[in-house]
């Protein structure tokens, strides 16, 4: 399988090669393109934050209840999906910031598949492209594989003008069996080409044992269709990370032994205009409408900067790039560029357990010593987890709903 990483393409630093890494483009000039699409859009080229791709959160439903989700995901009877209102809405948003690419995630998106089909296919006529595409694989099944693959293509999935797309597969915790996994992998690479889609397997790994299921993937795989396709599939390894995002879902702890400083040093430049390996910058939009400058698996809360559901987008990234964090960050290469700001008493006698993690431990000790404020309190138009939680309380104490 191809591994996590390979062929990155920084703005500024060499020549981009199309078709290469799980996030290929499909033409070399893609910076020069990204960067005329914004100044069409009338947005200021030289901010230090501009996203190549927002990370939707379509539906916040699930089938499945992994215990260590980081997404946030409710059980079918509880999620919400955006309307056909709140996609129109927000795609008229992103076109307003000249925005290149979403990837679609959820939840699970293809339990709400009148609004997936729907937002690839107003994606696709406001010429914004759809870079990845999240699912646990429900629909593998014999008898819904095929004619998904046929609706994906015929909203017009595939015709993306700059990016790849990207179906990724995750197979941590979920449930769906790999049998339906496989049958979708299969279908994916016997019908199109690398230059028409990509695929990837996602297997994150409780971090109490470790283990993952690529191995098993790969063993059901060939008992059905013979030799595994690894010259396509792109595999992403990792074991969860802390997850504390809703009451119900208990946190999992990996004891830091890396001081903060050692995290600093080898921090990737989140916010550089990157193709290829990944798609930076990269911004997660909830689907209460809460927008975060990063899409980090736990993106720290104060990189929250305001709700598109609420705001025009441009105030939104504008607040954005007004954040002293996000413009040091991005001036300086990366959390790197926090060393003169954060005192190193803090950052080298503080361990913590990823990039991800020191970032969020630096914004607390960035605004005590610049007395700045990195973020925005951002109002959810409805939190899930407070209506849960009044729903439950009314449940039990009788007031009515
Ligand atoms: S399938 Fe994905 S969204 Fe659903 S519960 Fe599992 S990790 Fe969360
Ligand atoms: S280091 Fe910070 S900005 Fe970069 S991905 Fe992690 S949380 Fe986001």
């Amino acid at each position: 399988m191809i591994k996590e990483g390979q062929h990155l393409f920084v703005e500024g630093r060499g020549p981009v090669v199309p078709y290469q890494g799980k996030y290929a483009v499909k033409v070399p000039d893609v910076f020069e393109r990204v960067r005329a699409r914004w100044a069409a859009a009338g947005v200021d080229t030289s901010a230090p934050y501009l996203p190549m791709r927002i990370e939707m959160e379509l539906t916040t439903k699930c089938n499945d209840a992994c215990p260590s989700c980081g997404m946030g995901a409710l059980p079918l009877a509880d999620g919400r999906t955006l309307t056909d209102g709140q996609i129109s809405f927000l795609l008229r948003q992103f076109t307003a910031i000249g925005l290149p690419s979403i990837a679609i995630t959820g939840g699970e998106p293809f339990t709400a598949p009148r609004a997936l089909l729907r937002l690839i296919s107003q994606a696709r006529t406001a010429g914004i492209d759809i870079s990845k595409l999240t699912t646990n694989g429900v629909w593998g099944t014999a008898r819904r594989c095929g004619p998904e693959f046929e609706r994906l293509e015929k909203a017009g999935f595939f015709g993306n003008a700059l990016f790849v797309p990207l179906l990724m597969l995750s197979i941590g915790e979920q449930t769906t069996p790999l049998e339906d996994v496989a049958r979708i992998i299969h279908h994916a690479v016997t019908h199109y080409s690398d230059r028409e889609l990509n695929v990837a397997v996602s297997s994150l790994a409780d971090p109490a044992r470790r283990d993952h299921r690529m191995d098993a993937l790969l063993a059901v795989y060939e008992a059905a269709y013979g030799a595994f396709p690894h010259e396509r599939v792109h595999s992403t390894m990792r074991v969860y990370l802390v997850n504390e995002r809703l009451e119900d879902q208990a946190a999992v702890h990996r004891p830091g032994t890396t001081p903060v400083a050692k995290w600093m040093d080898h921090c990737f430049d989140c916010f550089a205009p990157t193709v290829g390996a990944y798609v930076l910058p990269t911004s997660l939009l909830k689907q209460d409408g809460c927008w975060f400058s990063c899409a980090a698996f736990n993106v720290p809360d104060q990189l929250s900067f305001g709700n598109l559901l609420r705001e025009p987008a441009r105030t939104v990234l504008a607040r954005a790039n007004e954040s002293a964090y996000v413009a040091r960050v991005r001036a300086g290469g990366g959390l790197k560029a926090l060393h003169g700001v954060v005192p190193a008493e803090f950052t080298q006698h503080t361990p913590c357990t990823s990039f991800c993690d020191s970032c969020a431990l630096l914004i607390g000790q960035h605004d005590k010593a610049t007395g700045e404020t990195t973020g925005h309190p951002t109002t959810a138009v409805i939190p899930a987890h407070a209506l849960l939680t009044r729903t439950r309380a009314a449940q039990t104490d009788g007031t009515p709903r």
